[in-house]
């Protein structure tokens, strides 16, 4: 997989969603919106960042042989062991690992701090497992682990199980340990209850539940003399759910009566900015207030980095000359791990995106992520950019050697047992749901345009900057604004939202100013003309008047000057105020109206946001599922997407939308799919959903509720799901129940022809029932003749069809 291009169609997906809601009638603004779309407003260039490397803290053998752990270690904690034996791999431990085993033999607390991959768990479980070992297993509890999600204790189990449960005949684990959280049941809690392991894996909640319940009394007195209390990640406890745990955290050590209790804590970096030292200190007194016991910054471990690759002094002779031929010529990058390592190129690419040194400690610190090409922004220039600098070259070629080089890296590894290659790399990419175009007020062609907000014009505050919206029909440009009338006179401001209020005494107000289609001044034909019907009425003449009651939902003539203010006749540009509701477009050539009750500002006037960002996620969601299925070079249980968001809500909000999304995506296809099969003929109706549930070709065992069934069960298995899917093939086609997602027929996709009524023999056709009437009966009269309608009569098969 190459990651930049699937990032390129990942953007393109995103791109051509946003766009599609995207319609603006102004020539001028509409290719200012192009341009800047084009150059990434919405998708800027993504951030790179090299994994570091860790330095090498030995292996669990050395400390075996220094004792520092239990000799059973060097069997537990083998990589790739078989069911049976302990054979299997030499497990290399990183240097903070190492440090984190040595401190907790001392018999100290600690903090973790490190990225992630850096296998942080290790530096509880190991200590954890060593000290079970030497205690003896079944004294109870001895250590609890606290999770912030059950899906990090449900990873922690399948990670145990490896190392406790492999080589061992069942049931005669060393080391026992279980899960204890919302999702075990009854039975498996009681035997967690009746038989407790010597470590339990948890979560806060849980924890606060065991304290209190009578049930759990048996844990809480089984916990007694607890040695280890882990909270991973604990940087996700802040404010008040931080005051709650670390309170629970109190309430532990007196219901578990633990004066040697050592806490453990891990963390993602918790400090940013400052130094090494200042970072330390943070997490340090961050780590003392939640656990509640002094915390030194020498109990706060961090990660030591060292390069992959040489240093390389860019002043020296051949160096600048080896990467300006590199760069040069279209030769692939080393093929050899040392003679890529050695690469001076490779050196670069690590300084850049990997590791730099602290001025001060001038110990080894991550870089911060950065962008790998494109143009500067705010004086900072992409990597790309400053390699063409330092040769003298071309960036876009710079670029692309860079690229090459680190996909050559992010596959070479050291030897065949290497976890990680040489440059394990990560973009991340940004993605906002966009703004709109914010204007000064100024005829179309002078009018200074920003695609983000800003307060005013740059360099001259007297002019400030409006948001816009367009009509959604036409395209119609709108200054949004708030209309203030007091003491020093009339003015319009910037408004940003719809607001409930006008406590401040300003209205809710939109402003239109157009030079080819300027709003007609006073009471004439001319502004009759403009208006919709249901403002107007005909008066006993016969002639078309204002009705008295639309008077006030007249938009208003004015001039308004470049600040904002309303200025005399004659002055400033000529516009027209829509007070309040925007109820109908001014532009004459659109004639879209809306009823009073029709209030949403949504669905009259658009900015350039994406309005639906559930599906915006699940379409960069959907693209990013198909890139990962489609390759064959990655394991099959790694095609998969991980999905984050800041709450709860949020993220059933998203299931749900997906799930939708995947069902209608479903249907559509396998109805696609069906009638492309069947051809010009198109499909009936009575053969639709048979059609559809052949196209599908959906595994048995995905719907079925017991897929070993067989005979007729089988076939009434079928049938129903046949029925689902004709029920869910119309629902789908029902107007207007998603707006982001039109059905088939709304997008011109799909078209109905009824049986009998068009072509030569239909019921249009047929001069007879047209011409003379038709009969009907009803109840039991008789039958009658009825007379067509004349304006029927008169059309052509072509006028009826449509008006059937
Ligand atoms: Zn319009």
């Amino acid at each position: 997989m190459d990651v930049f291009d699937l990032r390129g169609r990942l953007v393109a997906d995103y791109q051509s969603y946003t766009r599609s809601f995207i319609k603006i009638r102004d020539a001028r603004i509409a290719e200012f919106v192009d341009n800047s779309l084009n150059a990434g407003a919405f998708w800027p260039e993504p951030l790179l960042q090299l994994n570091p490397t860790f330095l090498s803290g030995g292996t669990i053998d050395d400390l075996v042989a220094k004792d520092v752990l239990h000799r059973e270690c060097a069997r537990i904690f083998r990589l790739d062991k078989s069911d049976s034996d302990h054979t299997g791999k030499q497990l290399f431990l990183h240097e903070h690992q190492r440090a984190a085993i040595v401190k907790a033999r001392e018999g100290k607390s600690y903090v973790l701090t490190s990225g992630t991959g850096s296998g942080k768990s290790m530096t509880y479980i190991v200590p954890i497992v060593d000290h079970v070992l030497r205690s003896g297993s079944g004294r109870g509890i001895q250590a609890i682990v606290v999770y912030p999600m059950n899906a990090l204790a449900n990873s922690q189990d399948e990670e145990l199980k490896k190392f406790l449960e492999k080589g061992y005949p069942e049931g005669r684990s060393p080391v026992r340990f279980a899960r204890y959280t919302g999702q075990e049941k009854g039975d498996v809690r009681e035997a967690i209850r009746s038989n407790p392991p010597d470590v339990l894996l948890t979560n806060y909640m849980m924890l606060e539940l065991l304290l209190t319940r009578t049930e759990d009394r048996e844990l809480v007195r089984a916990a007694q003399g607890l040695r280890f209390l882990v909270f991973d990640e604990f940087h996700t406890y802040r404010g008040r759910q931080g005051a709650d745990v670390a309170l629970l955290i109190r309430r532990c050590r007196q219901a578990f009566g633990g004066g040697e209790i050592i806490c453990v804590g891990t963390s993602a970096t918790m400090a940013s900015g400052g130094s090494s030292e200042e970072q330390r200190r943070e997490v340090a007194k961050a780590a003392q207030s939640l656990f509640g016991t002094a915390f030194g910054p020498d109990q706060v471990i961090s990660e030591t980095l060292e390069r992959a690759t040489p240093e390389v002094d860019l002043a020296a002779g051949t160096v600048k000359e080896t990467i300006r031929g590199a760069i040069a010529s279209d030769e692939a990058p080393p093929a050899d791990y040392d003679a890529f390592r050695l690469h001076p190129l490779a050196s670069w690419i690590e300084s850049t995106f990997g590791v730099r040194e602290e001025s001060g400690t001038r110990a080894l610190i991550r870089q911060v992520p950065r962008r790998l090409q494109g143009s500067d922004i705010e004086g900072q220039k992409s990597a790309a950019s400053e390699l063409a600098d330092l040769l003298d070259a071309d960036p876009e070629r710079c670029s692309s050697v860079l690229r090459r080089f680190l996909l050559h890296g992010s596959k070479l590894r050291r030897s065949e047992s290497s976890r990680f290659p040489i440059f394990a790399f990560r973009l991340h990419q940004f993605l906002t749901r966009g703004d709109t175009v914010w204007a000064t007020l100024e005829s179309e062609a002078e009018r200074h345009l920003e695609i983000t907000k800003k307060a005013a014009k740059p360099g001259q505050p007297e002019k400030p900057l409006f948001p816009l919206v367009f009509c959604r029909q036409c395209g119609t440009v709108y200054y949004r604004v708030k209309f203030v009338s007091n003491d020093q006179g009339k003015a319009v401001l910037p408004r940003e939202d719809r607001r409930e209020d006008d406590d401040d005494g300003t209205t809710d107000a939109y402003l239109y100013a157009s030079a080819q289609s300027p709003w007609p001044r006073g009471v004439g034909q001319a502004l009759l003309e403009r208006l919709p019907e249901f403002m107007k009425e005909l008066s006993t003449d016969g002639a078309e008047r204002l009705r008295p009651e639309s008077q006030k939902d007249l938009p208003e003539s004015v001039f308004v000057e470049a600040s904002g203010r309303i200025t005399r006749e004659g002055q400033g540009l000529a516009a027209a105020v829509i007070h309040r509701n925007f109820l109908f477009c001014l532009e004459p050539s659109c004639g879209v109206a809306y009823t009073k009750t029709q209030r949403s500002e949504r669905n009259k006037l658009a900015t350039l946001g994406v309005d639906n960002r559930s599906t915006a996620t699940t379409i960069l969601a959907v693209r990013s599922l198909i890139e990962l299925q489609g390759d064959r070079d990655l394991n099959r249980e790694a095609r998969k997407l991980l999905s984050f968001t800041d709450n709860r809500q949020d993220a059933s909000l998203q299931a749900g939308h997906f799930n939708d999304f995947v069902q209608v995506a479903l249907l559509r296809s396998g109805l696609h799919k069906a009638a492309h099969q069947k051809g010009s003929a198109g499909l009936s109706h009575g053969e639709l959903s048979r059609s559809v549930f052949d196209a599908m070709q959906l595994p048995f065992e995905e719907y079925a509720a017991d897929p070993e069934i067989h005979g007729p069960n089988r076939n009434s298995t079928h049938d129903a799901l046949r029925r689902v899917i004709g029920y869910h093939l119309y629902r789908d086609l029902q107007r207007g129940w998603r707006v982001t997602a039109p059905n088939l027929e709304d997008c011109g996709l799909l078209t109905f022809e009824y049986v009998g009524l068009g072509g030569s023999d239909g019921l249009l056709g047929e001069a007879r029932l047209w011409d003379t009437g038709f009969s009907v009966r009803e109840g039991r009269a008789a039958e009658r003749l009825v007379d067509t309608p004349a304006a029927l009569r008169a059309c052509t098969p072509e006028i009826r069809e449509a008006a059937a």
